[in-house]
């Protein structure tokens, strides 16, 4: 039996925005015919790794295409430039693919990238299913419900589910504004346990795309624990810059601590002399993304994510 991966039909949109002429292409990937269909994406920021495209990846190839009952569009790679520079934007202009929705077919490269996938990419689909997650910096585990989307995100085996600011400026936002049903997932990010994430995060997608009846209900997929509501969510900044050290491994993430607990420091850079600490804000405090690793961090750089378990 062909999988969808291998029946994919991949076309590829130039974007035309840099100089290096013709050479940047948005790919989109497409299986399958009916009424009902669902965009997903990875990479919109691009420090955020390959992991999503990877899960996407594990999603097609371990499906049986004839279990396919509506329209599946991807687009892996969605800010290509910002991959390669592996940085949240692009560097060509320095914007954030998820604040400029709906673009502009004319605009800089960052906002061409928008006008792509709002319309080649949303065209005729009901439900967006957005990969963002931890990156080469951050690992993080959790997934938000938007308006309308529980059961989409629930869907995803996150430890944690968080409801999400409405922002008609990012993709899934727009999308909202448009109707549709959507989630956006935050889970993976450099560590040792990189594979396993992308295993869950393809497991949520199967799930996902069961749920909103694009897969065969017969088409069996692991039960999970359903994701923790949380709320309050807060980050952690320094308040200066400096040598960040961990307290907390990758394996914290996606755990409730106790409150107090230390998470990490700040040191002086050159006399290593200790600057701040980041301890747990909340009595159970609920760890939905963290730096595991040395790093020197500006002041107000995002460090942690924190909420309370509801
Ligand atoms: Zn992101």
């Amino acid at each position: 039996m062909p999988t969808v991966w291998e029946k994919m039909q991949w076309r590829g949109i130039p974007l035309g925005a840099t100089s290096a002429w013709g050479a940047t292409q948005l790919q989109l990937g497409e299986y399958g015919a009916g009424e009902r269909g669902v965009l997903i994406t990875a990479g919109v920021h691009g420090d955020e790794g390959p992991w999503g495209a990877w899960a996407i990846h594990k999603l097609l190839r371990g499906l049986d295409a004839s279990a396919v009952r509506g329209r599946i569009r991807v687009a892996p790679l969605a800010n290509p430039l910002a991959m390669q520079a592996d940085r949240r934007n692009a560097p060509v202009d320095q914007l954030d693919l998820n604040r400029v929705f709906p673009g502009d077919a004319g605009g800089s490269y960052t906002e061409r990238v928008a006008h792509i996938l709002a319309t080649a990419g949303l065209r005729d689909m009901q439900y967006v299913i957005d990969l963002h997650g931890g990156g080469s910096w951050c690992v993080n585990a959790f997934v938000f419900e938007m308006a309308g989307g529980r059961e989409l995100a629930r869907a995803f085996p996150a430890p944690f589910i968080l409801q999400a600011p409405e922002r008609a400026e990012s993709l899934t936002g727009y999308a909202r504004w448009l109707g549709k049903t959507v989630t956006a997932v935050e889970m993976g990010g450099r560590s040792a346990q990189e594979a396993h994430w992308a295993e869950r995060i393809a497991l949520g997608l199967r799930r996902a795309l069961q749920k909103i009846g694009i897969i065969a209900a017969e088409e069996a997929a692991a039960a999970i624990e359903a994701p923790q509501p949380v709320s309050r969510s807060a980050v952690l900044r320094p308040a200066q810059g400096g040598i960040f050290l961990p307290a907390v491994a990758a394996e914290h993430i996606g755990t409730v601590v106790e409150g107090g607990r230390l998470l990490g420091q700040m040191l002086q850079p050159a006399t290593y002399t200790a600057l701040e600490e980041f301890r747990a804000p909340y009595p159970r405090t609920a760890l939905l993304l963290l730096r595991p690793f040395m790093a020197q961090l500006e002041a107000g750089a995002m460090t942690y994510v924190v909420a309370q378990p509801a």
